[in-house]
């Protein structure tokens, strides 16, 4: 990575040369164009049942969902809501969503139904694809705006689909579509650098760059390749195991071990039953291995790559994840949804690896560009200074869905996209981030933006006013906690508030303290100083 001056701008980018990138494909045709190679190969191993979809399965099924999409009336430009576990269909209907053009807006289906139909509603979807067990949430939500639910497993009444009749249409009846890059094929949901969650509009063009900058070009390598078995237990609803596990293994021929959801002894189990190679996780599952009691009664020898990412993993972690799996490289990625997402990666996994330096969150992708940027002033930084981290490329985000001034504030008019996180790079082109300048805190890797909570403590009539911010927890990260301005005459407690929020949200976004305050603290622009109530938690519990 070169931290040269380039007309007063310190520029860095890999230290691999770039590569050719085929981003005038669609997304799907880019994953299949080696299919012919690998397509008697296992593509998706079902952890539940145990059933394995070749590629040529997998390619199959794709194009008879696009097919029978397009019958059920799904066009170009239409959103169809993904509301589901990790599980074969998630594949196959996000594939066939791509081949006739229409964008798949994914949600986590632990949502509560307001937080469901407010994605559903804004992101304008037509089909909601679920399984039986959360299709119950968007009943009311069908009722009233007509958006028509799907489910994937046995049907709770005669008002659903069922996926079933997707597959029953001929591949061949896909409509001729003319797929442009910059046309959107994902929309999932992040809140960014501040305010409310908002549709972040990733094109076929910038998925293929992504994918290709990960696992593309002369370095075949790096990260993954077709002997390779690797683990999908993050969510598929987070582009981090989207695009970085699913997309990458498609497009090198890998396996994909599908877990519907995290349990450490099941993990185990299947990764001694499938001889998992790579393992992408999110800290608290490293924590999880590292700290089982279960872990020696397991052959775990099979993975040779540990990639962490979504949130920060400390040196101790790092430490301990490398004594309990000696085999295996351990290494981070950094990523932000808006970013397509893949900002740096750890090169130890490259044909000529690079030593890999605890704490560091690898070195700025291929076929991009990275600047440290002093905060205040705007001038991009030299090597070992921290400023926020910004980043160019055709991978980025197109933007927010109708949300021009959200976009420009995260996208500058030169093509930079501001992340919000602080970090710097040093002598060895090694990426570390330090602090998190925006508002979002992140559980377990999972969102949750203050402003989201801050809305509804707001509307209580017994809440004058309210801030929420992280607080440092050993098992999740960060949970949110609130500061809580107490109406005129209000005696409302902690517990009732945090009941309150409760009922609202998905479990990650309860807010875990509540602190009572006398003001919020605000510059003159009404901006809450979010900066003073992070240092009061520093300083010791206010109370
Ligand atoms: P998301 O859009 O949900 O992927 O969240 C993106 C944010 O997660 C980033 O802007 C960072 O604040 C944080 N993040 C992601 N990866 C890392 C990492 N390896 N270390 C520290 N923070 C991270």
């Amino acid at each position: 990575m070169e931290g040269k001056e380039d007309e007063h701008e310190f520029i860095f980018r890999s230290k691999l040369a770039d590569i050719y990138i085929p981003n005038h494909l669609p997304l799907h045709t880019y994953c299949f164009e080696n299919i012919s190679q690998f397509k008697d190969r296992p593509c998706i191993i079902n952890g539940p049942t145990g059933d394995i979809y070749t590629y040529a399965d997998v390619e199959l099924t794709s194009r008879k969902v696009a097919a029978g999409l397009h019958k059920s009336g799904i066009k170009k430009g239409d959103v169809v809501m993904l509301l589901l576990q990790n599980c074969p269909q998630f594949v196959f209907a996000f594939l066939g969503a791509s081949y006739i053009g229409a964008i798949s807006t994914t949600a986590n289906p632990f949502y509560t139904p307001a937080e469901i139909a407010k994605q559903a509603t804004a992101s304008k979807a037509k089909l909601i694809i679920t399984q039986a067990l959360y299709a119950e949430k968007v009943k009311d939500l069908a009722e009233e705006s007509g958006v028509k639910i799907m489910t994937i497993d046995s049907s709770p009444d005669q008002n659903c689909l069922h996926f079933s009749e997707l597959t029953k249409d001929d591949e061949n009846d896909i409509p001729a579509v003319k797929i442009n890059p910059d046309d959107v094929v994902a929309l999932p949901y992040s809140s960014g650098t501040t305010g409310l969650p908002k549709g972040v509009m990733l094109s076929h063009k910038g998925l293929v760059t992504s994918v290709a900058q990960q696992v593309d070009g002369d370095n075949p390598n790096l990260y993954f390749h077709k002997e390779d078995v690797i683990l999908c237990v993050l969510p598929l609803f987070h582009i981090y195991s989207l695009n970085s596990v699913l997309l990458c293994a498609l497009r090198v021929g890998a396996a994909i071990l599908i877990m519907q959801k995290f349990e450490i002894v099941t993990l185990m189990e299947l990764v001694e039953k499938h001889k998992v190679t790579i393992a992408p996780f999110v800290p608290p599952i490293v924590l999880a291995i590292a700290k089982s009691p279960d872990l020696d009664k397991y052959n775990l020898s099979s993975i040779r790559t540990v990639m962490s990412g979504a949130a920060p993993m400390g040196k101790e972690l790092e430490d301990a994840v490398r004594a309990k799996l000696p085999n295996a490289k351990l290494g981070q990625g950094y990523g932000m949804t808006e970013a397509g997402p893949v900002l740096s990666m750890c090169l130890a996994f490259a044909k000529e690896p690079f030593e890999i330096k605890s704490g560091a969150c690898g070195t700025v992708v291929r076929n991009a560009e990275m600047k440290i940027v002093d905060p205040d002033s705007g001038a991009s930084l030299p090597r070992n200074q921290s400023g926020e981290i910004c980043i160019r490329g055709s991978q980025i985000m197109k933007g927010y869905l109708n949300d021009e001034e959200a976009t420009e504030r995260t996208i500058d008019k030169d093509g930079w996209l501001h992340t919000g996180d602080i970090g710097f790079i040093d002598d060895d082109d090694e990426l570390f981030i330090v602090d998190r300048l925006k508002e979002l805190i992140k559980y377990k890797g999972f969102q949750v933006a203050p402003a989201e909570l801050e809305a509804m403590l707001i509307a209580h009539p017994n809440i004058s006013d309210a801030a929420v911010v992280p607080m440092k927890d050993e098992a999740a990260g960060e949970v949110p906690v609130a500061f809580v301005v107490r109406s005129n005459g209000s005696k409302i407690t902690e517990d009732e508030i945090k009941q309150y929020i409760s009922k609202q949200v998905v479990f990650y976004k309860r807010i875990n303290r509540v602190f009572f305050i006398d003001t919020i603290p605000k510059a003159p622009s009404g901006k809450i100083l979010r900066k003073d109530l992070r240092a009061k938690l520093a300083a010791g519990l206010p109370n």
